[in-house]
């Protein structure tokens, strides 16, 4: 056996082949092969095109062969914003927010984020890790091959640096890629609750302590900061997404979801790889990201889950020209889902977003915002062989199939990580 593999007949092979980001009309370009091939070797794709002509080349001969039935074959997803590690659901609050209590108001009773730090704490590493470990394997049955996790349910040294290291074990102990996102600065914790300098104090923690820890043990690529009403304000954003970018991790941003702050300007302003959210942005915001690099990141999970009706405004960001990505949000407050089909059919009803739009939003771009685009987001040569094959006839399928999981095989390069029979 040489370490070969031969897809064939894919009803749609969606290669999104291309090496920019995708901005206004280019999000839609899917790059379809129809009846489709693609040639795996060692892990990484060696050849892509018609199955007549693919089949023919002399290494096609040798190599192992699948055959797909004409299904849908496309990149796996890059999920670019979840906070993998948590103790447990808080489907309590749930059943609270569907009586009529707002997600702000059971924050300021200990519930919401402060009461996931506190099961968290009180969690053992192995618990934390089986739990993650069982949500991994439920990402790749929804054809999910690369996921980012941030800390921020631990909110002191001990416990961010636990988490973090967590990420850094299951990256290697199953086989999602992991991208650690530190994201210390996520509300500021109990203990530094109502002293007169708190909250100041604690930014000091995470800027002279934490992230120099973090970055020493090569425990995060990014820095993270939830800036919002009730976690931190623009200028406290600022402090530590600087101290990250000092010690090499590069910024991304919880942004406008809640309240307008002015932290998608801030995300522009330091280069950072993504902001996130954007229920709340205003024109201006929508043209400060359309001339950057910085991605702008949806969770449409997050206001379907809440039960809010303003989502963010996704056409007016694709017009503008800004990059789109979508991304679960997979997170026990809000968004606790780990289905990227269900953020496309949300995307495309929600956002209006065409299943083309979303579909790249959550491959390429997601992959553009990690900084993996160059071998991860599109089915082309010499990239990784991460994709996903659904029992489906035609890409639009996907989305339309809502809340239905239509993923029929997902592989991790070259590997078989998930299959439905
Ligand atoms: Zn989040």
């Amino acid at each position: 056996m040489d370490n070969s593999l031969l897809i064939t007949g894919a009803s749609q092979l969606l290669t999104l082949h291309g090496n920019t980001p995708r901005r206004g009309k280019v999000l839609s370009q899917l790059g379809i092969i129809e009846d489709g091939a693609l040639l795996i070797h060692e892990g990484q794709i060696a050849a892509v095109g018609p199955t007549a002509k693919v089949e023919k080349l002399a290494a096609a001969r040798k190599a192992e062969k699948v055959d797909v039935g004409g299904r849908v074959v496309l990149p796996g997803f890059v999920d670019s914003h979840t906070h993998l590690i948590h103790a447990t659901s808080r489907a309590e609050e749930y059943e609270l927010k569907i009586q009529g209590a707002s997600y702000e108001e059971i924050a300021r009773k200990g519930g919401g984020i402060l009461n996931s730090v506190q099961k968290l704490r009180a969690a053992t590493g192995q618990l934390l890790k089986q739990r993650a470990r069982a949500a991994l394997e439920v990402f790749a049955a929804h054809g999910t091959t690369t996921v980012e996790a941030k800390s921020g349910y631990g909110l002191d040294v001990a416990s961010e640096l636990k988490i973090l290291s967590l990420h850094k074990e299951l990256g290697v102990q199953q086989p999602i890629e992991i991208v650690s996102t530190f994201l210390g600065a996520h509300v500021v914790p109990l203990e530094f609750r109502g002293k007169a300098n708190g909250p100041e104090e604690y930014v000091k923690l995470l800027t002279g302590w934490l992230i120099p820890e973090v970055a020493a043990n090569g425990l995060a690529e990014f820095c993270d900061v939830f800036c919002d009403r009730g976690a931190f304000s623009r200028a406290q954003a600022k402090q530590v997404l600087a101290a990250g970018v000092r010690y090499k991790l590069r910024p991304r941003l919880h942004a406008e979801q809640l309240t307008r702050t002015g932290a998608a300007r801030l995300a522009v302003e330091l280069q950072a790889a993504s902001c996130d959210h954007l229920e709340q942005v205003i024109a201006s915001d929508i043209r400060a990201l359309a001339k950057s690099n910085t991605v702008a990141s949806l969770l449409p999970g997050c206001d379907f889950h809440l039960g809010l009706h303003q989502y963010a405004p996704a056409r007016k960001l694709i017009d503008a020209g800004a990059i789109v990505a979508l991304a679960t949000d997979y997170n026990p407050g809000t968004s606790p889902t780990t289905s990227m089909p269900m953020i496309l059919s949300l995307a495309c009803t929600q956002l209006r977003m065409t299943p083309a739009e979303a579909i790249v939003a959550a491959t390429y771009n997601a992959a553009y915002s990690l900084g993996r685009q160059k071998r991860l987001g599109s089915l082309e040569v010499g990239k990784q062989a991460d994709l996903a094959v659904f029992e489906v006839e035609d890409y639009r399928e996907i989305p339309y199939y809502f809340g239905v999981n239509t993923c029929w095989l997902t592989m991790k390069s070259g590997n078989v990580i998930y299959a439905a029979v």
